[in-house]
């Protein structure tokens, strides 16, 4: 980008922004900030990003950064804040290379602390970003950076040949998205969504337009796919002919182009917001349950970057004399902490004395993640998965098609009506709280994590009875 006195400044935070949404970038800066929420993904990152900078460096890197740092050639110099023209930065690291500099018989390159396993093009051009702010500093150009993953493994990533070109490119349309008026469209890829502050607005502008990412089973790759077809939203893929879709998804070498009925049936649904009943089954959706003594209802709160299953939360559910089952909100709770210092195997013998306690009671639980850690702790104890394991999520979809965007446990229940006590509360939040329990013990936190799992035993247990319910009326 040519560099020139009238153009607004631009970050590194607006780069990467930018490069994972264009929207993002746009709103972050002109956005009603009433609109944009407090995102636990956020915290869980910059939690993340000081841990691992202080196992790297220690604590007492953690002074105020400070150019004098860089001058007396300190070995890694974290989050100074650089500028050079309209560019502005803090990179994570600088670290002290041999070589000759402007700053004396060392130089510098600038590392990123990449979450996962693998560097990406954001990861990339903003170390090339952060190379364009040292440069003027070492007074020679910044050939390379390096990507530090998680593990310790090391990625050196070269900042010549067309990497500078990309980058220029890249400010060049982040500069002009910024002077536009209109916000840029949704992203395409809307998983991400989950991980930005913007989330709930941007719902609201999805569902208003009838974008196609809000009908359950459509990713990026398909949306894609079903514009250049022609069919640009929720209600073009509803009215679509099933034929007509089945032979384009089948030229254009999609495995399965039977999909095609299955997105217009669902298109269809969202469109309606009535359910559909699939098939004479769906009359009876959990025949287990009809004759059980009780119900385990089972739910799991995990840390996954740290692949720890610390909480295995159980409502349980005594059938009555009279074969009611009793007021689940008044049934009792069970939060089974799994502390990792006291060993996998204590959690295994208490899970079993659980199961052995409530014999031949199905265990209801909504998603694969509880019969997976079952099983693989299982295996690692030497012993049995428990049976009765009972996914009501597998029933949900074989029986009914739903007016929701996700068949996940959140838009399901509330669909039907159920409200989580914490309203803001969600997994990320939950592991949170988890952590900070860790290294602060407050009471507190535990008690909503308790609460929030508490809730979405509640919630799979609503959503039975709904299905049992729909069942009887379908
Ligand atoms: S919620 Fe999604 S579409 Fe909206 S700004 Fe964030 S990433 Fe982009």
């Amino acid at each position: 980008m040519a560099p020139s006195s009238n153009r607004q400044l631009l970050t590194d935070r607006q780069l990467r922004s930018w490069l994972r949404c264009r929207r993002k970038a746009w709103l972050d800066r002109h956005g009603n900030p009433s609109e944009r929420r407090w995102n636990p993904h956020r915290a869980l990152q910059l939690a993340d990003r000081e841990a691992r900078l202080q196992r790297l460096i220690g604590p007492g890197a953690a002074a105020a950064p400070s150019l004098e740092q860089l001058s007396q050639g300190q070995a890694a110099v974290r989050q100074l804040l650089l500028q050079h023209q309209e560019l502005r930065g803090r990179p994570t690291l600088l670290l002290r290379q041999p070589g000759q500099s402007r700053l004396g018989a060392f130089s510098y390159q600038p590392a990123l602390l990449q979450p996962g396993r693998h560097g990406t093009r954001e990861h990339r051009l903003t170390l090339g970003f952060w190379g364009l702010l040292l440069e003027p500093l070492l007074g020679a150009p910044v050939t390379q950076g390096l990507l530090l993953d998680p593990q310790g493994g090391k990625e050196r990533v070269q900042l010549q040949g067309s990497q500078p070109r990309q980058l220029s490119q890249a400010l060049e349309r982040l500069q002009q998205d910024l002077e536009n008026r209109q916000a840029p469209p949704l992203t395409n890829d809307r998983k991400k969504c989950s991980l930005c502050a913007w989330k709930r607005s941007c719902d609201q502008v999805a569902e208003a337009e009838g974008h196609l990412s809000q009908v359950s089973g459509i990713g990026g790759k398909r949306r894609d796919l079903l514009q250049q077809l022609g069919v640009a939203d929720r209600a073009a893929l509803a009215s679509s002919k099933p034929e007509w879709l089945m032979a384009q998804l089948d030229k254009r070498g999609e495995q399965r182009p039977e999909l095609a009925l299955e997105l217009i049936a669902q298109a269809q649904v969202q469109e309606t917001g009535l359910p559909q009943a699939l098939g004479p089954g769906a009359s009876q959706p959990l025949p287990e349950l009809e004759q059980a003594p009780g119900v385990l209802i089972y739910d799991i709160e995990s840390d996954p970057d740290a692949r720890d299953d610390f909480l295995h939360g159980f409502l349980i559910l005594r059938r009555g004399a009279d074969g009611q089952w009793p007021a689940a909100a008044t049934a009792p709770y069970h939060p089974l902490l799994a502390l990792q210092d006291h060993g996998e195997a204590r959690c295994w013998q208490r899970l079993q004395r659980l199961f052995q306690h409530h014999q031949g009671w199905p265990v209801l639980h909504y998603g694969e993640t509880e019969a997976i850690a079952l099983r693989r702790m299982a295996e690692r104890q030497g012993g049995k998965t428990p049976p009765g394991l009972l996914d009501l999520h597998k029933r949900v979809r074989q029986h009914w098609r739903l007016p929701v965007d996700s068949y996940g446990l959140k838009a399901v229940a509330q669909w039907q009506g159920f409200r989580w006590s914490q309203s803001s509360a969600e997994g990320a939040r939950c592991v949170l709280w988890w952590r900070q329990w860790r290294a602060r013990g407050d009471r507190h936190n535990l008690e909503r994590i308790f609460r929030y799992n508490h809730d979405d035993c509640l919630a799979t247990w609503a959503v039975a009875q709904w299905l049992v319910a729909a069942g009887r009326d379908s």
